[in-house]
């Protein structure tokens, strides 16, 4: 059944709208388009990012379904794992966690700071599995045994993405459309990491259904262009079912794959060097995993003249700066 989106359960998690700021310092040290940025790091849970707008909608959903603890799974490093936690703490259930050794070569205090130390300082249990696995089985099977020991289990998928945490990214394709048209700006493009899908899905679904037709640049951390197109339209045409009879096509979902480096969770050099540029031209931080591959990406497709320079570009910053920590040693030495 269509619905729109506020009669969907939700519960107040986020502080929003989030800010939509102007990159003059990036745009001249580019020299392409004039630059946007989309404060989504700063969603106010618990350092915010990203999976905080999704959470709204899951937690409403968890409580409706008399949960008394959620389950979730991630890498280590997991974001969406760490903002689980604190929405958890807030509406008083419990969270089990997964965190999956995904990344090799990891430095030495990668499984104690970072992102785990504020999943330890919400009360998260965590269990940790070897890289390769199907996650959200393991975290499946994880809930089938707490509900057979009596809990009440309700069951989060990787990055929250699914039909009901994409809505979160539809509530934002409608906040940025307001943005836009509040500040009358012509935007051309909108630019975000896109991983587990839901953001990149919900963001399109909400567009779709709100007739804009500004096109969204997904940049992969981590598959390739086919599977993630793939996976992104799936979750894209049944988010949009949701609230929209209009049919989705394929061709909205866009993807360069060109900046995933040797896998998920390795920033390399080009990662690295977005990572500093912005820092040092608009006192941003981007994350080594997400946003900094993402804006590695805009970089990389300005310098390619892909962007129209008439039209203004917007990036999305989905937040992970709690992840820096953990990979400290990549940045002191290009502290120059
Ligand atoms: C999870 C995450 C993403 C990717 O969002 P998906 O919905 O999983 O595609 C991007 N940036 C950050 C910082 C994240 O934590």
């Amino acid at each position: 059944m269509i619905k729109k989106l506020k009669d969907f359960p939700r519960v107040s998690l986020c502080h929003q709208p989030t800010a939509l700021e102007a990159m003059p310092r990036l745009s001249e040290a580019l020299g392409g388009p004039n630059l946007w940025i989309k404060r989504d790091d700063c969603t106010g849970l618990a350092t915010g990012g990203n999976k905080t707008r999704k959470l709204e909608f899951l937690i409403a959903d968890a409580i409706e379904s008399g949960a008394d603890m959620v389950v979730t799974q991630g890498a280590v490093q997991s974001n969406h794992v760490r903002q689980t936690a604190a929405a958890a703490c807030k509406f008083g259930l419990d969270c089990h966690a997964l965190l999956e050794r995904r990344v090799p070569n990891r430095e030495p205090d990668y499984e104690e700071t970072g992102n785990v130390l504020f999943d330890h300082m919400f009360g998260t249990s965590i269990e940790f599995r070897p890289a390769g696995l199907d996650m959200n089985a393991e975290a499946i099977e994880a809930t089938n045994k707490l509900a057979k020991a009596g809990r009440k289990p309700y069951f989060i998928p990787g990055g929250g993405s699914n039909e009901i945490g994409a809505l979160g990214y539809v509530s934002c394709a409608y906040e940025i459309l307001d943005q836009i048209k509040a500040n009358k700006l012509d935007i051309g493009w909108i630019v975000l990491a896109t991983g587990s899908t839901g953001t990149h899905a919900g963001l399109l679904a909400g567009l779709h259904a709100a007739g804009s037709q500004i096109p969204v640049m997904g940049i992969s951390v981590r598959q390739p262009k086919d599977k993630q197109i793939a996976a992104v339209y799936k979750l894209t045409k049944s988010t949009a079912a949701k609230i929209t009879e209009k049919a989705i096509g394929v061709e909205k979902v866009i993807v360069d794959d060109g900046y995933v480096g040797a896998g998920y969770g390795q920033p390399n050099q080009g990662t690295l060097d977005a990572i500093n540029l912005i820092a040092r031209r608009e006192g941003v931080l981007l994350d080594p995993v997400y946003s900094g591959k993402g804006l590695a990406g805009m970089i990389g497709l300005i310098g390619q003249k892909f962007f129209d320079t008439k039209k203004d570009v917007l990036f999305l910053h989905t937040g992970g700066a709690a992840a820096l920590f953990a990979y400290g040693s990549q940045f002191s030495v290009a502290a120059e």
